[in-house]
């Protein structure tokens, strides 16, 4: 109540007693009121209160009555100050208010907030009325909260990360750093929501369960975040939020925003940099593991090959068995042994008998088999230190280290044992034989090349006793290959030395008992060796070669003696001459042999070429075509020494042969053998049907002639009529013959 209104209206209290009552209840209020209050005339204190007295350091109100309002300011400018801009706003009938500095009674300062008002705004005199309250503290207070946030927003302002703010999701301050960290101009976030910097609304909410546990347990929320631009780009940030205050999280939090995309791209970098040089490390490590494994395989292809080379070098590629360099090797391990401890060694030498007949009937594909399954064989008939190598051809080399004699011809008997079974080859069942020479060290040889030569003599002579055979090196044969090395060596200048002769047998029809023929046969007639026969010379001439010229030779000799014995009157009489399977195989002989019939002026039908089985048998083909060729140009051909070789009926049809001649090994025991017997007459009806003629050899006896006359022999050739003759005792010869003289014999 405002103590200069008027007295309420009562009519029966005392009117005075109503105003002490009022004003005692006016000082209650004044007392119990939490603020100053004072009132004021003429600039002194007239009535304050208890808290008046309290704020300016006075005990009680009673103290302060009377004193000047002046002394309450620090100074009398500053309380006339306040006069002076309160007065005119008071006049106005309004309440002033004001912070000023104000003076307690020990002298110190404080700050009061004043409320002022005039009792009648119409007249100064009455007085004011002024509610004062010491802000001291609040003053402080504010000035402090002012001071930390000037200092907040310094920091805030200054610093480097991004900060804001936030309530309920909304940004109600931040600062610049994080505007531009997203990309916003200053400002331009403040009160909007925080999904404006998430990528998407998901990863928006998915943000709130990464932060809200940790704050409603007091805690902060530490990580990364990808958070998003104003244009749309995204940046990873490291966050750091809290609550304000944890017990209130309504208050809202505080985020620290730090743009780590750099940091995380060179971290990528450094991760991408890592995984590329693990990556290269790994490509560089299989590079390497790839050069060393390709290393290895080029050194274990080098070995190979080198093992592949020692092999062709050391190996026979057909059969696997060591060939001549090897042998050379082991023998010559084996002979220093043999030689230290005074031990035997044996060397064999063998060969197949006929093996080329396989070759040329059956193919080298066949045959190289039959060779394989043999070499196996041939080696598991040995002991572990021999060895058996092969030289080539059918040709193989056994060399038995620590072997005596006796030994030498077990063995040899094993290896014959072993070919016995036959090699299934194809549809083919073959047999092949083996003849088998044998050297003993010391006695027949110390070195390999002598060894090797008396083991080769020696499987000449296994050879020449009917094959499929062993046989050891003996004096004799050594004997033998002397000299054969001495007529090789005679025979290169037999023809220019003129040494060589022809001789000729008569060849008389059983028909008629006339000469029909004769057969041209060398003679070779040395200074030293004296007279060589053509049996043991023909061989060495054919294996040197010698033979072609020393064949032309006789060809031309014979026919020069036909033609002067048909000059000189002589009967016309068929010539025989001996070719070899090497004149034979010569693709010049059908034109020689024109040329040299052309040279003799003799007609082709006088000449007849006595070839031998085998010649014709070997290459069927080519001799078909060679015989068709002589055929032709009217020459006769006739299979010498028919019998003793493989002829193949198939074959014989289709050679262009004239006459078969029947070997002598038949007609010598014609007339008490039975199978000699029953041999020369199926010839002899064989050669009928196919209508070809027969001629007997080395007819020496009357009996062989009546038993071949008797079975039909055409002609016959031998001892019984005449040996080979020279050309003018065989031009006698035919002078003196008496053909009646045979008939007359016969019957
Ligand atoms: P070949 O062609 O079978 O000649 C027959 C051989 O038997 C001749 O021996 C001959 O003297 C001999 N002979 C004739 N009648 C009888 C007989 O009643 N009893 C006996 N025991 N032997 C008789 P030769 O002259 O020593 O000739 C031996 C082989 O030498 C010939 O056998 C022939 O294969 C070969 N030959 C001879 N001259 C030549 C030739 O000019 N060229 C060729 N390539 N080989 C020839
Ligand atoms: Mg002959
Ligand atoms: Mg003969």
């Amino acid at each position: 109540m405002n103590p200069s209104d008027p007295p309420s209206d009562s009519t029966h209290l005392d009117t005075l007693a109503q105003l002490r009552l009022a004003l005692r209840e006016q000082q209650v209020i004044l007392d119990t009121a939490g603020v100053g209050i004072v009132f004021i005339q003429q600039r002194r204190i007239i009535r304050c209160n208890q808290r008046y007295a309290e704020i300016y350091g006075y005990a009680n109100a009673t103290e302060m009555l009377g004193n000047t309002t002046a002394s309450l300011y620090p100074n009398d400018a500053a309380s006339r100050a306040l006069g002076e801009a309160a007065y005119p706003t008071m006049a106005r009938g309004q309440s002033y208010k004001s912070e000023v500095r104000m003076k307690r009674r020990d002298q110190t300062g404080f700050w009061a907030h004043l409320t002022g008002k005039l009792v009648n705004p119409g007249d100064t005199g009455e007085g004011s009325i002024w509610i004062v309250d010491d802000i001291t503290e609040q003053k402080s207070a504010r000035a402090q909260l002012e001071e930390v946030l000037i200092e907040q927003s310094l920091i805030l302002d200054n610093a480097m990360v991004g900060i804001v703010f936030l309530r309920q999701r909304m940004a109600t301050r931040c600062n610049q750093a994080f505007e531009t960290l997203l990309g916003y101009q200053p400002g331009e976030l403040r009160g909007c929501s925080s999904r404006k910097w998430y990528l998407n609304e998901q990863d928006w909410l998915e943000a709130a369960s990464l932060w809200q546990v940790p704050f409603s347990k007091g805690l902060g929320f530490e990580g990364e975040m990808r958070l998003c631009q104003k244009d749309g780009t995204a940046i990873d940030c490291d966050v750091r939020a809290r609550a304000i205050d944890p017990k209130n999280p309504g208050e809202g939090s505080i985020w620290i925003t730090m743009d780590i995309s750099a940091r995380k791209r060179a971290e990528n970098a450094l991760l991408q940099a890592r995984a590329d040089l693990e990556k290269l490390v790994e490509s560089r490590t299989l590079e390497l593991k790839r050069t060393v494994m390709a290393l290895e395989r080029k050194a274990i292809e080098q070995k190979e090959s080198e093992a592949m080379i020692q092999r062709l070098a050391h190996f026979d590629p057909l059969t696997g068995l060591p060939n001549r360099l090897l042998l050379n090797d082991r023998s010559e391990h084996a002979l220093n042994i043999a030689r230290r401890n005074q031990q035997c060694l044996a060397l064999m030498f063998l060969d197949l008998d006929h093996f080329k007949n396989i070759n040329d009937s059956l193919g080298h594909r066949v045959g190289d088999q039959v060779l394989v399954g043999l070499a196996t064989r041939l080696k598991s008939a040995v002991r572990e230190q021999d060895t058996v190598a092969r030289l080539g051809g059918d040709e193989f080399i056994v060399l038995l280290p620590d072997t005596d004699a006796e030994g030498a011809a077990r063995v040899a008997k094993k290896l014959l044992q072993t070919t016995l079974r036959p090699f299934q080859i194809e549809q083919n069942e073959l047999t092949v034989t083996p003849s088998i020479g044998i050297a003993l060290y010391p006695q027949d040889g110390t070195d390999l090349d002598t060894l090797s030569r008396s083991a080769d003599a020696a499987m000449y002579h296994a050879k020449e006793e009917g094959r499929n055979n062993y046989r050891f090196f003996t004096c004799e044969i050594q004997a033998q290959s002397d000299r054969t090395l001495v007529l090789d060596n005679a025979l290169r200048r037999a023809l220019e030395r003129d040494q060589l002769q022809l001789h000729f047998q008569p060849q008389i029809s059983l028909r008629t008992g006339q000469i029909v023929g004769a057969e041209a046969l060398l003679r070779w007639n040395h200074p030293q060796l004296g007279s060589v026969s053509p049996a043991e010379f023909i061989p060495v001439a054919e294996s040197n070669g010698l033979i072609l010229p020393i064949g032309e030779w006789v060809l031309r000799t014979a026919l020069k003696q036909l033609g002067e014995w048909i000059a000189r009157g002589m009967a016309p009489i068929t010539l025989a001459v001996n070719l070899s399977a090497l004149q034979f195989r010569h693709a010049n002989l059908p034109q020689l042999v024109s040329s040299i019939l052309l040279d003799a002026a003799l007609a082709p039908g006088v000449l007849e070429l006595e070839l031998t089985e085998g010649v014709a048998m070997t290459h069927p083909l080519s001799a078909i075509a060679t015989m068709d060729d002589l055929h032709r140009r009217g020459v006769r051909m006739s299979i010498d020494d028919f019998g003793t070789g493989y002829s193949s009926l198939s074959y014989l049809k289709r050679f262009q042969v004239y006459k078969l001649k029947i070997d002598q090994s038949f007609v010598r025991d014609i007339t008490d053998d039975p199978d000699d017997k029953a041999i020369v007459g199926a010839i002899i009806s064989m050669a009928s049907s196919l209508g070809l003629k027969t001629i007997a050899e080395g007819v020496e006896t009357a009996g062989q002639l009546a038993f071949l006359r008797a079975r039909g022999c055409d002609e016959v050739q031998g001892y019984f009529f005449s040996r080979p003759l020279p050309a003018d005792a065989f031009e006698k010869f035919t002078l003196q013959h008496r053909p009646e003289l045979i008939q007359i014999q016969l019957s």
